[in-house]
C-alpha cells in the first residue's frame, strides 16, 4: 500500500509559464509520481478541467524522513489544475486537494485537484541573476589592511596584535583599495564589507550617524573610489545595513535622552516610561538582553522607516554599490523590508538583498523582501561535520537536504554558504587546525548549491576562536602566509567560475555511504554535469563507476553523470598521493581526498574509458 504521508510542500513560479511543484513522500515509499496538470478552465465549451498533460516529477534529495519529488510543469495559460498519481511499484494512489484516492479525482476536476490560479512571476521577486555566480569575499575593514595611517584612530594597537573586544587596528577602505590586485588574482567577484559607517567601535554595530562614512576608514569620496576600482575587476559591492538597532550616540537617542517623551524621537524606540534609563539596567529594547549600547529601533515606525532607508537609497546611488546584508535582518519589521526593497531596486535594479539569519528564514524569502540569506544553518552542519566530527556522513546530508527543501531553488542558490565569519569560530581552528578538512569543507562548499563565501584571511591559513579571536589582523607578508592552502583556493575558485553548472545545475545525490565516509553527487545543467567525490572517512576509497551509474539511472539522470568527465580538481594533488590503484586502475581517493569531474552530453562511447572507473 502506498503510504498516505506525502504532501505538497511547495508550488512556486519559476519563469513566466512555469510552476515548480515539490511533493513529500514518506522515504523509501514511492517508485514514481506522475503529475496530470493543465489548464484548470477547460477548453471552449467544456465544463472541465482536463489534466490532459502528464510528467514524472524527479526524486530530487532525501531525508532521514522523506523523500522530496520535484517538477517544473509548464503552460502557455499561465493557470494550473493539477493532481498526483503515486506508485510505490505494487499500488497506485491518487492525491489531489480533496486527499487520497484509489481511483482519479473525481468530477468536476476543477473541484478536486489542485489549483494554481495564475502566475505572477516577475523578474523583480527574483535574487538578481549574478547573485547565484557571486564568490563572495567578506572584510572586516579594522582588521583588512591599514592604507591611511593618518586616519587610525586613537590607541590603534600594532598590526597584527592579538585583538580583543575593544581593540583598533587602522585597517580603513584605502587598504582594501590598495590590495585589490590580490583580490582580483584570487578570483572573488565580490565583496562585502561590514558597516562602514560612523561608529565608536571597532566593527561599526553600534551606527552613530547613518549618512557618514566612519572617517577612521576614509570618506565618501574613498569609498567612491573603492567601489569604481571593485567595478574596474569585476567586482561587485555590498554593504551592511543595521537597522535592526543604532549606537547610543545617535543623535535621535540622544534627542530621546535628554528630553525624554517630548523629544519627537521618542517614539523611534521602546522605551517605558516617560524617560530613558541607560545602562545595563535601561528600560528600553536592545540589540540582545542588556547591550544598552545598541537601542531596537522601531522598524514599523513610519519616520524610522523614512530615515533608514533614505539613507540606504543616498548611499546605494551615491556610491553605485551592488546590494545590502542586513544585520539582525530577521528582527526588523517585514513591512521595512518590503519598502526597503522596492525602493532599492528602483535605484538598482540588479541589487542584492540579503539577509543575516541563524535559523530557517522562509518568511522573508517570498520575494517581496530579501533575495536570499548569509547561509549560517549549513555552517553549523558543516563545522560539525567537517570540523569537529561529531556527525556521520548521512546524518550530514539528510539534514543538509532537509534545510535545501525550505527555500525555493532560485533563493537557495543565492544563499551565501559560509564556513565561517566575522561572528563565528575560524574554520581551520573549528577543524583542531587540521588543514585537510578545511580544503575538504572547501571542496564542498564551492560545488554545491549556494554562493561560496571567503571570511578575509581564511584563504591563506588565519586561524581563530570566537569573536573577537576570529578577526585577527590580515598578514600581508607572504611569509606568514599558506601558499599552498592559498593556491588550492585559487583553484577552487577557477573550477567554479569556469563551470557555470556549480552556480545553475541541479545537485542529485549518488552515494553516500556510512561505512566509508565517501559522498559523492552530481550537479547537471542542460548539457554539462559535474561529478563531486569527497571522502570524508579515514581510509582510501575505490571509486566504483558502475555505483555511480546505478545511482544515476535510479535517480533519473540515464546514462548522464555515468558517461565520463575530464577530472577537473583533485586533492590532495595527484603528485602525492597517486589517483589510481595501481592493480585495478581505479581512481582511489585517499583519506580527506576529493576529486570533481566534469562532462558534456552527448559524450562519445569511447571516452567511457577515460572515466573514474
Ligand atoms: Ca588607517
Amino acid at each position: 500500500m502506498v503510504n498516505r504521508h506525502a504532501i505538497q510542500l511547495k508550488a512556486y513560479p519559476c519563469g513566466q509559464n512555469r510552476l515548480k511543484v515539490v511533493l513529500r513522500c514518506a522515504r523509501g515509499d514511492i517508485k514514481s509520481v506522475i503529475v496530470n496538470y493543465g489548464d484548470r478552465y477547460g477548453p471552449p465549451g467544456a465544463d472541465d478541467a482536463q489534466l490532459d498533460r502528464r510528467m514524472k516529477l524527479y526524486p530530487a534529495v532525501e531525508d532521514d524522513l522523506y523523500q522530496y519529488w520535484v517538477g517544473e510543469l509548464e503552460l502557455e495559460a499561465r493557470r494550473f489544475g493539477y493532481c498526483f498519481l503515486l506508485d510505490d511499484g505494487q499500488d497506485k494512489l491518487w492525491y489531489s486537494e480533496t486527499g487520497f484516492s484509489l481511483c482519479r479525482p473525481p468530477k468536476p476536476l476543477w473541484r478536486s485537484c489542485f489549483e494554481y490560479p495564475y502566475l505572477w512571476w516577475s523578474e523583480a521577486d527574483e535574487p538578481p541573476a549574478w547573485a547565484r555566480e557571486a564568490v563572495v569575499y567578506q572584510i572586516f575593514p579594522d582588521r583588512f589592511a591599514n592604507g591611511d595611517p593618518k586616519n587610525d584612530p586613537p590607541g590603534t594597537r600594532p598590526w597584527g596584535e592579538r585583538p580583543t573586544s575593544r581593540s583598533f587596528f587602522g585597517g580603513d577602505l584605502q587598504g582594501i583599495i590598495d590590495h585589490l590586485d590580490y583580490l582580483g588574482e584570487l578570483g572573488i567577484n565580490c565583496l562585502y564589507l561590514t558597516p562602514i559607517f560612523r561608529a565608536p567601535s571597532n566593527h561599526k554595530y553600534d551606527t552613530e550617524d547613518y549618512l557618514e562614512i566612519d572617517p577612521a576608514f576614509g570618506d565618501k569620496r574613498t569609498a567612491r573610489a573603492l567601489v569604481e576600482a571593485c567595478h574596474a575587476k569585476g567586482i561587485r559591492v555590498v554593504l551592511d545595513a543595521v537597522f535592526n538597532h543604532c549606537g547610543y550616540n545617535f543623535a535621535p537617542f540622544q534627542d530621546a535622552v535628554r528630553r525624554g517623551r517630548r523629544s519627537p524621537y521618542f517614539d523611534w524606540f521602546f522605551i517605558q516610561g516617560e524617560h530613558i534609563r541607560t545602562g545595563p539596567d535601561c528600560n528600553y529594547e536592545t540589540f540582545a538582553t542588556g547591550v544598552w549600547s545598541m537601542p531596537k529601533l522601531r522598524t514599523d515606525h513610519p519616520a524610522v522607516r523614512e530615515y533608514l532607508i533614505g539613507a540606504a537609497e543616498l548611499w546605494t546611488r551615491e556610491l553605485g554599490i551592488d546590494g545590502w546584508r542586513l544585520d539582525v535582518g530577521n528582527e526588523v519589521h517585514p513591512e521595512f523590508w518590503r519598502e526597503f526593497r522596492r525602493r532599492i531596486r528602483a535605484v538598482n535594479p540588479e541589487a542584492l538583498i540579503i539577509g543575516e539569519a541563524w535559523h530557517e528564514a522562509s518568511a522573508f524569502l517570498q520575494g517581496d523582501q530579501m533575495d536570499a540569506v548569509m547561509n549560517y544553518p549549513w555552517q553549523h552542519l558543516c563545522e560539525e561535520f567537517f570540523g569537529r566530527r561529531t556527525m556521520d556522513v548521512r546524518t550530514f546530508v539528510e539534514a543538509l537536504n532537509r534545510q535545501r527543501m525550505w527555500y525555493r531553488e532560485s533563493v537557495a542558490a543565492a544563499c551565501w554558504n559560509i564556513l565561517d565569519s566575522h561572528d563565528c569560530m575560524r574554520f581551520l581552528t573549528a577543524c583542531g587546525g587540521e588543514k585537510a578538512r578545511l580544503k575538504l569543507a572547501t571542496v564542498f562548499q564551492f560545488t554545491t548549491i549556494g554562493a561560496p563565501y571567503i571570511f578575509y584571511g581564511t584563504e591563506i591559513g588565519l586561524t581563530g576562536g570566537e569573536d573577537p579571536d576570529c578577526r585577527r589582523c590580515m598578514p600581508w607578508d607572504p611569509e606568514e602566509w599558506d601558499q599552498e592552502l592559498l593556491t588550492h583556493y585559487k583553484r577552487l575558485i577557477r573550477l567554479r567560475r569556469e563551470h557555470r553548472v556549480f552556480a545553475h545545475g541541479r545537485q542529485v545525490d549518488l552515494v553516500v555511504e556510512e561505512e566509508t565516509g565517501l559522498y559523492a553527487f552530481a550537479r547537471v545543467d542542460g548539457s554539462e554535469y559535474a561529478l563531486v567525490c569527497l571522502n570524508t572517512g579515514d581510509r582510501p576509497v575505490v571509486l566504483d563507476q558502475t555505483t555511480f551509474r546505478k545511482a544515476a539511472e535510479e535517480r533519473g539522470l540515464g546514462g548522464v553523470v555515468a558517461r565520463p568527465g575530464i577530472l577537473a580538481f583533485q586533492t590532495p594533488s595527484r603528485e602525492s598521493c597517486g589517483l589510481r590503484d595501481p592493480e585495478s586502475g581505479k581512481v582511489i581517493l585517499p583519506p580527506l581526498g576529493a576529486a570533481v569531474w566534469i562532462g558534456g552530453l552527448p559524450a562519445s562511447e569511447e571516452s567511457l574509458a577515460k572515466g573514474p572507473e
